[in-house]
């Protein structure tokens, strides 16, 4: 095993405080904590960086690994760098623990005890939705991979009729204890058992299950139906429970967590649950008033444009708007109604334009008809 300089793993130099060195533990360990880096050679780097800190933070073992580097004085054998299989969860004890509880508002699963059931990792799955059924919902059948437990052996990992024996190198404890001499004393050091891996049981080759070679849980490509609430929006997540990966000694699936990617629409702008439209009228149905179509999630309905109403004016549509994610009615559409001058006019729009601005008391010039205007009004006298 080619050793790594503990310092080098956690980034502080030889003469590096206590403090120090706690601090960078504690921004690597939650870096690469196998719960939240899933990158291959994460976990590796994660119990690097546990074996290390184990090390460098208690004094004592610091000043032998000064002397004598991570395989002690005698060279070789179980020493400090003897720290393989689950070690680095399991039998670790002070900062892990609250690390996570920043992380994750404590009450985080216990790593220490390696036969103890444990809960499957959590899986994420980006789920593309098109606007309406981001707003209406949908059911939807999706497929993702995950380790499953195996259904031969019901995840004990030996064939049917078979079980796991105790293991034979650690007797049952999960852990090998070695004392040895050093210059300070006699020190003790348990490491987890390879032959277990830390369960304390071991399958025999003979016994182990055919379907999944003695590790209880096989990879899958799963089909899972998932029903869509209406209202949900682009971002947002939804849980789906004990639909991760398999758990282990019995623990339960992680979870599945299904990340909502919403397409926008052409027609609607939305902010949660209200839907912003915008509607052009002309300016004789401003002034006059009229009823106008409107368009709307629900589809189109009619809008009353009062008399006199102004360019930029926004009308509210009560219940036009998504359906709430809990079910209690609808947000509103807002319109925003827009009035469009005439690009240009023909004969008799010109003429009832002017017969207007006369009515109104005003003296419009108006500006020198271009001669396409001119065109136009010849053809529309015919
Ligand atoms: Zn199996
Ligand atoms: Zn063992």
């Amino acid at each position: 095993m080619a050793e790594q300089d503990y310092y080098d793993i956690l980034g502080v130099s030889k003469d590096a405080s206590e403090k120090d060195i706690k601090r960078a533990y504690r921004r690597l360990a939650a870096k690469y904590h196998p719960d939240v880096n899933h990158e291959p050679g994460a976990e590796e780097k994660f119990k690097k960086i546990n074996e290390a800190y184990e090390t460098l933070s208690d004094s004592q073992k610091r000043a032998q690994y000064d002397q004598f580097g991570s395989a002690g004085p005698q060279g070789g054998g179980q020493g400090f760098g003897g720290f393989g299989g689950g070690q680095a969860y399991s039998n670790f004890g002070g900062g892990f623990d609250d690390i996570f509880s920043q992380f994750f508002g404590g009450g985080g699963r216990s790593r220490r005890d390696p036969t103890a059931p444990r809960q499957g990792r959590d899986l994420q799955y980006a789920m593309t939705l098109d606007f309406m059924d981001a707003v209406f919902g949908k059911t939807t059948t999706i497929k993702y991979d995950r380790d499953a437990e195996c259904k031969t052996c019901h995840g004990t990992g030996a064939k049917p009729g078979k079980s796991p024996v105790t293991c034979p190198r650690c007797h049952g404890a999960g852990v090998i204890t070695s004392v040895r001499q050093t210059p300070l004393g006699n020190m003790q050091t348990q490491t987890t058992c390879p032959e277990c891996n830390g369960s304390g049981k071991i399958i025999k080759p003979g016994d182990r299950c055919d379907t999944c070679h003695g590790a209880g849980h096989v990879h899958e490509r799963h089909e899972l139906e998932v029903k869509v609430p209406a209202g949900v929006d682009d971002g947002q997540q939804m849980r789906l429970q004990h639909q991760g990966d398999a758990g282990e000694n019995g623990g339960p699936a992680g979870d599945l967590y299904i990340v909502f990617r919403v397409t926008p629409s052409r027609e609607f702008r939305r902010d949660g649950s209200t839907i912003y439209v915008d509607r052009d009228i002309s300016f004789a149905q401003a002034a006059l008033g009229d009823e106008v179509k409107v368009k709307t999630v629900h589809g189109d309905v009619d809008l009353k444009i009062p008399a006199g109403t102004q360019s930029e004016t926004n009308f509210r549509l009560r219940g036009k708007g998504v359906p709430h994610l809990n079910g209690n009615g609808n947000g509103d559409e807002h319109v925003t109604v827009h009035v469009k001058t005439p690009k240009s006019l023909n004969k008799r729009q010109r003429e009832a334009m002017l017969a207007f601005a006369a009515a109104s008391g005003e003296n419009v010039k108006g500006v020198k008809k271009t001669v396409l205007d001119k065109l136009r009004d010849a053809f529309e006298d015919k």
